[in-house]
């Protein structure tokens, strides 16, 4: 059997992996493919992409976008996007800009609380284009700000604590099209974590293409739910793991195994959604 992980970070956003070191932990595990899915961002799936092809094994170029919905926030899946199309950039380069002056303005909030943190410490540690919190509660633990990242979350990150700051996010269903006009397919991610399901009929009507069923924080009961909201709405089945890379526990990659058969399929819409474009041309 083969199996697919296909929702994973990188350092280009709040991983702790580099693209190299995430393929050769997806080689430990035995995965025939795997999609990089970094947070508003497409900068890691050159290298993931070179990486890969040095060890035969299959690449989807991905990234997992921030979007909204009727006020609940929902994370998007771009799939077999075109990570050189200029309308994408644009649009995620926005949201880049916006993610670095939420750092300012999470330090700014610190500060005033009396905790020195300053941005540049943040942007130094997370070097990349695509900071968030995660970045935050680390550079707080590594300058001794704070005990460990659970704590400053809990002190001071999480919705609703003083140096919460919101993130600007796209509507849903302009994820949707921007992801299409990319060549990708749009999949929703995790929707058992935000409990979003009242609105997948909303994101299909915009073109959703399918739904990750199988992930770290799906029971057994949710990933069945799924995979039948799959079937009504005639959506495609994903499934990977979340990985961020290190952390107490041993990497997520590969704890998520998505049969290769949903990966077949993926291939296919993508396949007939390319021949449409080009008959439409
Ligand atoms: P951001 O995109 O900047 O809002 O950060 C979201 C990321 O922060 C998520 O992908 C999680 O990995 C992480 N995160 C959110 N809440 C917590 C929490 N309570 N404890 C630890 N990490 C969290
Ligand atoms: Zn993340
Ligand atoms: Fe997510
Ligand atoms: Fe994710």
């Amino acid at each position: 059997m083969k199996f697919a992980d296909l929702h994973l970070h990188t350092q280009f956003s709040d991983g702790t992996f580099t693209p190299e070191e995430l393929v050769l932990n997806a080689q430990k595990k035995g995965l025939a493919c795997i999609a990089l899915t970094d947070h508003d961002t497409v900068e890691g799936c050159a290298r993931a992409a070179a990486a890969c092809a040095n060890v035969q094994m299959e690449f989807i170029p991905g990234a997992e976008l921030t979007a909204e919905h009727a006020d609940t926030e929902v994370h998007i899946l771009g799939y077999f996007l075109d990570t050189q199309n200029a309308v994408l950039l644009e649009r995620i380069g926005k949201f880049q800009a916006d993610r670095q002056n939420r750092i300012h303005e999470m330090c700014a909030a610190l500060n005033k609380l009396g905790v020195p943190l300053k941005a540049e410490s943040v942007f130094a540690l997370a070097n990349c284009k695509s900071p968030g919190r995660p970045h935050v509660a680390r550079t707080l633990v590594k300058e001794k700000l704070i005990g460990n990242l659970d704590e400053a979350f809990e002190r001071f990150l999480k919705k609703g604590r003083p140096a919460w700051v919101p993130k600007t996010k796209m509507s849903a269903l302009e994820g949707v099209q921007l992801i299409h006009q990319a060549g990708g397919l749009a999949v929703m991610a995790h929707p058992g974590l935000n409990r979003t399901d009242d609105i997948i009929p909303a994101l299909v009507d915009a073109g959703l293409d399918g739904i990750e069923c199988f992930h770290t924080k799906h029971s057994t009961v949710m990933s069945e739910r799924y995979l039948e909201i799959a079937e009504k709405y005639n959506l495609l089945v994903t499934g990977g793991s979340d990985c961020h890379g290190f952390s107490k526990k041993a990497p997520l990659i590969g704890t998520v195994k998505l049969p290769y058969e949903h990966v077949e399929r993926l291939k296919a819409a993508k396949k007939s959604a390319d021949e449409k474009r080009s008959a439409a041309k």
